[in-house]
């Protein structure tokens, strides 16, 4: 059986085993969740100064890193006790669902079958645990202008990460993909899902910064 095939079969039993699960529901509920924090965060600035706007390239840039991280170890390599969520959401499923091969969302039942957007688990997490927690440790040293503004935009990230991975994921004709910085993040992703390169490149979804300081990236 060839990887086309494999990946056929392993789809076709996914999309069988769907239980309660919808795909709408969890783009709604992520959306929500995370549009919410970002408009949440960005309403609790007032008077700002210019100066202060230099947190927005500082966060792009932090938020770059923290995807890179997170996605070249916890979510590509067996760790104790978390590879079950990390690893084998990633790893096992994402990948063996998507390969360069066969890349793209073929049915609505793709979407349906919880292969593309973080769980909300881990969005409920970002929400009420990581983020609150970095208030209270950026607070304690920056002005409030800049703490919300950086609390804005790490959730503003985590919007960018999952819509550019979900148009990573289109068929290569789609409209969206006209705009050349995705159709480049595509070509970026789809290398990321070789099997033979998923582990060692391309890690970065929404801008391929780290990828190149850290000389993973791969054309
Ligand atoms: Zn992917
Ligand atoms: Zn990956």
């Amino acid at each position: 059986m060839n990887q086309i095939e494999k990946v056929d079969r392993f789809r076709a039993k996914n999309r069988d085993n769907r239980v309660w699960y919808s795909g709408a529901v969890h783009i709604l509920f992520n959306a929500t969740c995370l549009i919410g924090t970002t408009i949440g965060s960005l309403f609790q600035i007032s008077d700002l100064k210019p100066l202060e706007l230099f947190t927005i390239p500082v966060m792009l840039i932090a938020g770059n890193l923290a995807v890179y991280l997170i996605h070249r170890y916890p979510l590509h390599t067996k760790y104790p006790y978390i590879h079950k969520g990390s690893y084998g959401e990633h790893t096992l499923f994402h990948h063996r669902f998507y390969t360069n091969e066969n890349f793209q969302v073929v049915k609505k039942e793709d979407v349906d079958t919880n292969s593309l957007f973080f769980p909300p688990v881990v969005v409920i997490v970002f929400c009420l645990i990581f983020i609150p927690s970095l208030y209270f440790i950026l607070n304690l040293f920056l002005p409030t202008n800049i703490v919300f503004l950086a609390l804005g935009m790490s959730s503003f990230y985590f919007i960018l990460y999952e819509t550019v991975h979900y148009t990573s994921h289109l068929p290569e004709n789609h409209w969206v993909l006209r705009i050349s910085h995705l159709q480049r993040m595509r070509q970026h992703h789809m290398d990321h899902h070789n099997p033979k390169h998923m582990s060692s490149y391309n890690f970065n979804i929404v801008f391929p910064l780290f990828d190149h300081v850290f000389g993973t990236c791969r054309r």
